[in-house]
């Protein structure tokens, strides 16, 4: 269950234990209690009796699960303003990439890698260097889950913090691991037990007050006790059982990308699976690519990149967004047509919010009169009845508008129809409706188009607030 998951088996146990089921790595499960715990997991079951499941991750594939190995962890660092973090990425950096390294400058890609030895292998973290948790949650927001673990650090000399409360809940909510990392040290008013004590209210109990969360004193101005900490974050990793499938075409995340006046755009891709290979041609977000040249972080050309691994790639059309995904396509026609589709619908996105964001509303209608850009105020009128139309009419007729006019473009009894939006939006009206409703498709077509319509069942409300509004056109200096 969990190779099919994509999950180690340790977080099935876990989720069967917390539902009072004690478990053991060969023990049978039955369908139902299969089915409750890939739920639980936040996985579809499509059909419970061959409990086939739709994968969490787009990333790994149903192919890929009998070729998996594993790969290195993603690392972001996050944490309150001034704890340490961009210091601690640094120290991290500088104490195990040496100087020059690879012929090349180390160069800022939005991720970096280092070799840890580790159960007397050499194995490699990857951290993603813009600290803070923005970029995270950017990310998280689109869907995009590219950390595999989180680093809080929290200074000893400062304790929980707003944004270290933040982090920790961003963290959750994106199931990552926590290892905390308390900073500062070396300050004679650092005090780690409060650290510790603090964080337990967050339900983060350190391992040695026997809870089961590692965290390690560092001091990242001073270097010490980085290797501890690259340690336990192999740990964490080790018990995640993070895996791809290295041998296939690449998919993965883009972490950053602009546009260079010398090389035109460029973009950090994090390989998330398979591999990445000079001349692969792929579509990131809605830019077209082949890659035509890559960079690692320390400067070097290559010409593969495999899963966890972030490179810098030459040869996109187009500057695609931090948070887009990736994709490698075997054929050249398939990807120019979805990169095509892709930048089309953007395009109309784009257009949508734009209309929406010249939303005319009561509101931006007087700010117009008070700058003198606007004598009139038009206006749509629906009613449940001639009746009811009369008397608004009737008692609209009997505003003041000497400073701006009313105008009333449409009043007709009946719903509010994707017509009477259209009008509004190509004159900039706003439609009023009396005990009345929508029609199908009026309401998306308002939002859509950036109508404002208000909903009145009293007429002297809807007086009210015309009135208001005129009231508030008029320049209170006069
Ligand atoms: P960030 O806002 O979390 O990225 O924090 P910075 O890395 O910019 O660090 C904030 C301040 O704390 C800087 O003045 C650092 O020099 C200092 N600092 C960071 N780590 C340590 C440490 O381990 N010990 C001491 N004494 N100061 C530190």
């Amino acid at each position: 269950l969990a190779k099919r998951l994509v999950l180690s088996e340790t977080e099935v146990i876990r989720t069967l234990f917390m539902k009072g089921i004690m478990a053991n790595i060969n023990q049978t499960l039955d369908v139902g209690t299969a089915k409750m715990v890939a739920t639980e997991l936040g996985y579809e079951v499509h059909a419970p009796e061959v409990v086939e499941l739709a994968l969490k991750t787009e990333m790994i594939e149903v192919d890929d699960l009998d070729k998996l190995q594993r790969r290195p962890p993603v690392v972001t660092i996050m944490g309150h303003v001034d704890h340490g973090k961009t210091t601690l990425l640094d120290a991290i950096r500088k104490s195990k990439v040496a100087q020059g390294e690879a012929g090349g400058i180390t160069q800022h890609i939005g991720a970096y890698h280092v070799d840890v030895e580790h159960n007397g292998q050499d194995q490699q973290i990857v951290f993603l260097d813009t600290p803070g948790h923005e970029a995270f949650t950017a990310m998280r927001a689109r869907g995009t889950k590219v950390t595999d673990i989180a680093v809080l650090v929290v200074a000893a000399d400062d304790g929980v913090q707003p944004q270290t409360i933040e982090a920790i809940s961003h963290a959750r909510a994106a199931k990552v691991p926590i290892v905390v990392a308390i900073n500062k040290v070396d300050k004679i008013e650092a005090q780690p037990d409060r650290i510790r004590q603090e964080l337990t209210e967050y339900a983060l109990v350190a391992e040695e007050w026997g809870g089961d969360t590692i965290m390690v004193p560092v001091s990242a101005i001073r270097g010490e006790n980085l290797d501890t900490l690259l340690e336990m974050i192999l740990l964490v990793a080790e018990v995640e059982d993070l895996q791809a499938n290295p041998n296939r075409t690449a998919k993965g995340t883009v972490i950053e990308a602009h546009l260079d006046k010398a090389k035109g755009p460029v973009a950090t891709l994090l390989v998330q699976n398979g591999t990445l290979r000079v001349g692969d041609i792929f579509v990131a977000g809605a830019a077209f690519g082949k890659v035509r040249a890559m960079v690692d972080d320390r400067g070097a050309r290559v010409d593969k990149a495999s899963p966890s691994f972030a490179v810098e790639v030459l040869g996109l059309g187009d500057v695609p967004a931090a948070g887009d995904e990736f994709e490698v396509y075997l054929d050249e026609k398939q990807a120019r047509a979805i990169a095509d589709q892709r930048t089309m619908d953007q395009r109309q996105a784009r257009l949508i919010q734009a209309m929406a964001s010249r939303r005319v509303t009561l509101g931006t209608l007087s700010e117009k009169v008070k700058e003198g850009d606007l004598k009139e105020l038009n206006i749509i009128l629906k009613a449940d009845v001639q009746g009811s139309l009369e008397a608004i009419l009737g008692s609209l007729a009997q505003l003041p508008q000497r400073e701006v006019q009313l105008r009333i473009l449409l009043s007709a009894p009946g719903e509010i129809t994707e017509n009477d939006i259209s009008l509004a939006a190509a004159s900039s009206a706003v439609v009023l409706g009396f005990n009345t409703t929508m029609a199908p498709g009026a309401r998306q077509a308002a939002d859509e188009m950036g109508v404002d319509f208000r909903d009145y069942n009293v007429i002297y409300k809807l007086l009210e607030d015309i009135q208001d509004a005129m009231e508030g056109l008029l320049d209170p200096e006069m």
